[in-house]
């Protein structure tokens, strides 16, 4: 029973700088506005605008006296336009990485290529990089599906110089099927890989870790990108957990004597991840000492206690029976809820999702029925 946490989790470069920036400004005690929010860190942006920062939206919103700062997934160059044109003052914290798609997608546009950007065309990154070209040139495509529709029922083929690129956080593997398609039907294709260095060693750490797991736990905010993909990957190899903050971690969601693995977004600062380690080792530490005792009164009104949904079964009368000794009375009935199995104790509806040992589901039932 160990915790590992990952060697790339903490904040990237682009990010850091991006925090880097912003923080500057208010030190030298300017008034600071930034266009969207700075990074993908909710906790970071809130520590922020505790300091008085603000995010806007777009640039008429931002009030006189104050400097804005452009994110660090970038903007639309009709961004920069309207700010020179009303002139506010700016610091750039575009990432060089998401800055370098924006010239590749500019030079591009003016070579009157047909752009081929591989990503989430909701996502900020998308709206920034691609309002860097010619929006008639520009196709952005989700996933090899996306890709092969492309090119196989729309009038694209008929064009004749194509670009390849991709958002920074692009997932690796879904990107090398591309190219297996790139390569099937217009295989003259420009490729240039624009998947960010520092997000592709995240993810193949993050798979090494999850294949070697009992649980990953993946730490980030929820428009986070790179923190979707980052679960999305481990949840192949091992049962996953997603948070935003270490105090959404409870004890109940562990098993006793399993390997937790730590990873987090590129937006997340290395203190959130320290704090989640220091919350998983001492309810590790309290699992190991006693299941039961360890269930806080706190956890157990905010939470479901931990346990074994495949050794709870539903017989056809809507009750719950277990292969041995819990019974009907002991358990109650239960009535479908959001997902999960859920189970009446008295009159505490249980939902449960994660597996467990057979014994403390007894004990914790016998708790509840206490408790209840
Ligand atoms: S993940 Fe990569 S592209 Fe995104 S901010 Fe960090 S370094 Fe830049």
């Amino acid at each position: 029973m160990s915790v590992t946490v990952a060697k790339t989790a903490g904040f990237c470069n682009g990010v850091n700088r991006a925090v880097s920036i912003v923080q500057k400004e208010i030190n030298e005690g300017k008034k600071v506005a930034t266009i969207g929010h700075i990074i993908h860190n909710p906790q970071v942006v809130k520590e922020f605008e505790r300091k008085g920062v603000i995010v806007v939206d777009d640039v008429s919103q931002i009030p006189d006296g104050y400097t804005a700062v452009i994110r660090a997934h970038g903007v639309p160059q009709s961004v920069y336009s309207e700010l020179e044109m009303r002139h506010i003052p700016y610091m750039d914290a575009t990432c060089s990485a998401v800055a370098k798609t924006h010239r590749i997608i500019s030079k591009a546009s003016m070579e009157k290529k047909t752009i081929l950007y591989a990503g989430d065309k909701n996502h900020p990154e998308t709206i920034g990089a691609i309002g860097h070209g010619n929006m008639s040139k520009v196709n952005v495509f989700a996933d090899v599906q996306e890709l092969t529709q492309l090119i196989t029922q729309t009038d694209i083929s008929n064009d004749k110089d194509f670009i390849l690129l991709a958002q920074t956080t692009f997932n690796p593997n879904e990107w090398n099927r591309c190219l297996q398609i790139i390569d099937k039907y217009l295989p003259d294709t420009e490729i240039i890989n624009t998947i960010c260095y520092a997000t592709s060693e995240r993810q193949k750490e993050a798979a090494y870790l999850a294949v070697n797991s009992g649980c990953m736990v993946i730490i980030g905010g929820k428009h986070s990108s790179n923190t979707a993909e980052l679960a999305e990957t481990c949840n192949k190899y091992c049962r996953t957990i997603l948070v935003e903050k270490p105090s959404e971690l409870h004890m109940y969601q562990f098993k006793k004597n399993e390997k937790i693995s730590i990873t987090a977004g590129a937006s997340t600062p290395l203190t959130i991840v320290e704090e989640a380690e220091a919350i998983l080792n001492k309810a590790l530490q309290a699992i190991k000492e006693d299941p039961i005792k360890s269930i806080s009164k706190e956890d157990y009104n905010n939470n479901v206690p931990y346990i074994d949904s495949k050794d709870i079964q539903d017989d056809s009368n809507g009750a719950i029976q277990r292969n041995n000794s819990l019974n009907h009375e002991t358990i109650g009935t239960y009535k479908p809820f959001t997902g999960g199995i859920n189970i009446a104790v008295g009159k505490i509806i249980v939902n449960v999702d994660e597996a467990s040992e057979i014994g403390l589901l007894e004990k914790v039932l016998k708790v509840l029925v206490k408790v209840a």
